[in-house]
């Protein structure tokens, strides 16, 4: 029976939607083969988010919690977890597919010699394993594979898999002994800058607004795609033609090489629907499209589509929504 091993993410010691989704696969996986799942969080001063994923339904909570991890160096998280991974005995080691867990579940994997799976959107148990389903090529292909060997690790879609429903009752929280001295120096910290952003990351915000190359400059996407997320206490997010323009930055780009969302309602203002821009936000639960094109192929998955000049009609939502 599968023993899983769920890593928690956080931002300065505020937990990411997407570990709920983990724990919601290691759920399902449970429920499909037995067994249970433990959640690692890793950092300094964590208990705030230990104490958050302690209503997720785990077996326990494992905290390694020491002034060495405060920042999310790779060698030294895959080392830690494929310590507790080899410790608890687990045959699983899992985590949402962000640029976090890219970052640092493959070298756990190796450390571990486990087979990887990434991008899971799926998962079943057949006679002798785990079967997962997973998306390649911008989505348009699902493969559905196994893995071999005793330890195996995954990284998850988060919109593939929901939050387990809370529990009133906490798992326990144990701690994890670090020794400082014994952890990997490979990688020595030396800064980080951050953009102040006064806006939620597209990836985990609940209404994502976007524009496309009908943007003409900065100043008219802040003023037309900024105000209108602003209204709807959203997130914007770009397609590529206006990051090769320098309109926008590549932090916001959603598709196939920029981000992956899958808000409730993603707005896109502007944008063809080219497949590497669906590849990013198609997973969104109500998209809307405006676009002064009738033909043009968002419409294709869109809930609801407005064939119109942005230009005119995103002011006047804007304005209605603050009214
Ligand atoms: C390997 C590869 C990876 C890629 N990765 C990504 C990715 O991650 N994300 C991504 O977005 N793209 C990606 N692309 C680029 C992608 O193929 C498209 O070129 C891009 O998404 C087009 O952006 P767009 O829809 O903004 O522009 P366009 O395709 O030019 O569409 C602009 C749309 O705006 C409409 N429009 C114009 N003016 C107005 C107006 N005033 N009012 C209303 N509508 C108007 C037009 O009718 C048109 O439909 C990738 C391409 C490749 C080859």
């Amino acid at each position: 029976m599968p023993q899983i091993l769920v890593i928690a993410e956080h931002a300065c010691g505020s937990l990411r939607p997407a570990t709920g989704a983990a724990a919601g696969f290691a759920s399902q996986v449970v429920a499909a083969a037995g067994g249970a799942f433990d959640i690692l969080v890793l950092g300094a001063d964590v208990g705030p988010v230990a104490a958050a994923v302690a209503h997720y339904r785990a077996a326990s909570v494992l905290v390694a919690d020491s002034p060495a991890l405060a920042q999310p160096l790779a060698d030294t998280y895959a080392h830690l977890i494929a310590a507790v991974a080899r410790r608890r005995g687990a045959t699983l080691v899992v985590a949402a597919a962000t640029t976090f867990s890219k970052d640092i579940l493959p070298r756990a994997a190796a450390l571990l010699d486990a087979g990887m799976v990434s991008d899971v959107i799926g998962v079943q148990a057949d006679a002798d394993g785990l079967v997962y389903r997973r998306v390649m090529f911008a989505g348009n292909v699902i493969a559905t594979v196994k893995l071999t060997g005793m330890v195996q690790a995954a990284t998850i879609r988060s919109a593939a898999f929901a939050t387990p429903e809370l529990s009133s009752v906490a798992s326990p929280i144990i701690s994890v002994p670090i020794e400082p001295g014994g952890l990997p120096s490979l990688i020595t910290f030396i800064s980080r800058e951050e953009n102040a952003a006064s806006r939620p990351d597209p990836t985990e915000a609940r209404v994502v607004v976007s524009g496309g190359r009908a943007i003409k400059d900065s100043g008219d996407f802040e003023r037309l795609i900024g105000g209108l997320a602003d209204a709807l206490s959203g997130a914007v997010g770009s397609s590529r033609a206006l990051v090769d323009s320098g309109i926008t930055s590549n932090t916001l780009q959603i598709g196939q090489t920029g981000k992956i969302v899958a808000p409730d309602l993603y707005i896109a203002v502007g944008i063809s629907g080219a497949i590497q821009h669906l590849a990013g936000m198609k997973d969104a639960k109500v998209i809307v499209a405006i676009n002064k094109d009738g033909d043009a192929p968002i419409f294709e998955v869109a809930d609801y589509g407005l064939v119109a000049d942005v230009y005119t009609a995103v002011p006047e939502l804007t304005a209605k929504l603050k009214a």
